[in-house]
């Protein structure tokens, strides 16, 4: 069986949705704001975004904190961007809307007592799957009780993560949960690229590891 395109997806979602003429409410889990950089500047022209932060797999809270900032900061530039239509260097339209933000406690216990065991797994391997399992699952259960119409995450922008395994906890939860999983694959059609050069353009920090402390190895 060939490779899913997932990226392919996510465009025949939002041609339906201009069909349709219908303009959802999307919560977008985001790790950090050089991933989210590319996906909120796509998503932003045919949802209304919540961002969802909810990261407890980050090794020290000052660096859970550090990273929301950024976040922050980046949303509050693209919400300037929409109230003044002021848009230079972006690929965005007069279609693009405000982002809101939903901030999760930092919660690392929960995220310890979950990878127990699979410390010593590499990077990429089975704590890594869990770990996604646990950041997803989280994001459908908000998006539910929020009463969003989909949910996604910005993990698959990054090019050491395995966008097969993210789309499909993310349907499973979306099962679980009743929220449709809006199936992605941000870093194909030059979505990496593009989150590099907006990350260099607002000045973002990069962190140099995931966020656990055993990849910081
Ligand atoms: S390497 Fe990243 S995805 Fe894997 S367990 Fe650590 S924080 Fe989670």
């Amino acid at each position: 069986m060939g490779k899913v395109n997932y990226a392919r997806q996510t465009e025949a979602v939002i041609e339906d949705l201009k069909r349709e003429g219908r303009r959802p409410r999307l919560l977008l889990h985001s790790c950090c704001a050089p991933c989210s950089s590319h996906c909120m500047e796509y998503l932003r022209e045919y949802f209304d975004l919540t961002v969802y932060y909810y990261n407890p797999n980050i090794d020290e809270e000052k660096e859970y904190a550090f990273r929301l900032a950024e976040e922050k900061r980046l949303i509050a530039e693209y919400n300037r961007q929409v109230e003044e239509g002021d848009f230079a260097s972006m690929r965005s339209t007069p279609a693009a809307s405000r982002i809101e933000v939903l901030e999760a406690p930092y919660d690392p216990d929960r995220w310890h007592a979950c990878v127990r065991g699979l410390e010593d797994c590499p990077e990429g391997g089975d704590r890594c799957t869990v770990c996604f399992g646990l950041r997803l699952e989280e994001t459908a259960r908000a998006a539910r009780e929020g009463g969003f119409d989909f949910f996604t995450t910005t993990l698959t922008i990054s090019p050491l993560k395995d966008a097969e395994r993210l789309n499909r906890i993310g349907q499973k939860m979306g099962d679980k949960y009743g929220v449709a999983f809006l199936p992605s694959d941000f870093k194909k059609k030059d979505g990496y690229r593009r989150s590099t050069e907006l990350s260099g353009l607002f000045g973002l920090y990069r962190q140099n590891y995931c966020g656990c402390s055993y990849s910081k190895r």
